[in-house]
């Protein structure tokens, strides 16, 4: 099994024109697990790959990573190959909040007939979950409010921190055996999200080393943060990932 992360975009959510930060973990170059389903990030999907996302991870609930899914329940529904086996992985704090940013809208279709949700596989998700016979992780981060954001991790590949501040002591426990570390991160800091100066200050360096940096401003900020001798992601990129070490187990 060969893995690589796309990513669909690396803005913050007013840089529209660098994509929303969400991205899909590929295996053997086929899409495996999105990240996040914003309206930019699901055409972004759509474009890359000429279809719909069959496999989500939702990290947190602000529209810039969930505000694809009413367009992708109409798609799902429609599909009666697609209908109700779209699997959207959630963080079990998250489900009310995700139902009633996307899903709480009175008859999701004019006709009626149908709940939201019908057209997808809601699997509700602690600290680890299983897809395709692999085994992720999930871990809390720091954005806006507890329990509200989680990061996701890959074992031995890829850890993914959604939107957050910085968290060494989370990745102190979740992102120790080699990951590559997809982080959040601006020119300049935030009460929501994490600046450059934060990461030098609170990462050590063989943390920082593994680092690519997305959810940034502007092109410049990413050439900015480049200058200073980061890893910055761009929109579309594919980047190859080591071998897991998660869990696995045979999958039909
Ligand atoms: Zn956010």
């Amino acid at each position: 099994m060969d893995w690589s992360l796309r990513f669909l975009g690396v803005g913050n959510a007013s840089a529209i024109e660098l994509g929303s930060s969400n991205a899909t973990i590929e295996c053997d170059g086929q899409p495996w697990l999105t990240i996040d389903c914003g309206a930019e990030g699901l055409s972004a999907y759509q474009s890359a790959y000429g279809r719909l996302p069959e496999a989500l991870f939702v990290t947190h609930t602000h529209m810039d990573h969930v505000a694809g899914f009413e367009r992708l329940f109409v798609a799902s529904w429609f599909d009666p190959a697609r209908r109700g086996k779209v699997r959207i992985y959630v963080p079990v704090a998250l489900v009310p909040l995700l139902h009633q940013r996307v899903a709480s809208y009175p008859n999701a279709l004019a006709e009626g007939g149908v709940n939201f949700w019908d057209a997808f596989q809601l699997v509700a998700v602690g600290e680890s979950f299983w897809h395709r016979g692999v085994r992720l992780e999930v871990f809390p981060v720091r954005h806006h409010w507890p329990e509200t954001a989680y990061g996701l991790r890959l074992h031995g590949s890829l850890v993914w921190t959604g939107d957050t501040r910085p968290i060494p002591e989370m990745l102190a426990r979740h992102a120790g055996a080699g990951e590559l570390v997809a982080h959040d991160c601006g020119l300049h800091g935030n009460p929501s999200h994490s600046g450059i100066d934060d990461l030098e200050r609170e990462y050590p360096a063989e943390l920082l080393q593994r680092c690519l940096l997305y959810h940034y401003a502007s092109t410049a900020d990413g050439d900015a943060l480049r200058a200073r001798g980061h890893r910055v992601a761009r929109q579309g990129e594919v980047v190859a990932l080591q071998q897991t070490t998660a869990a696995i187990v045979p999958w039909p």
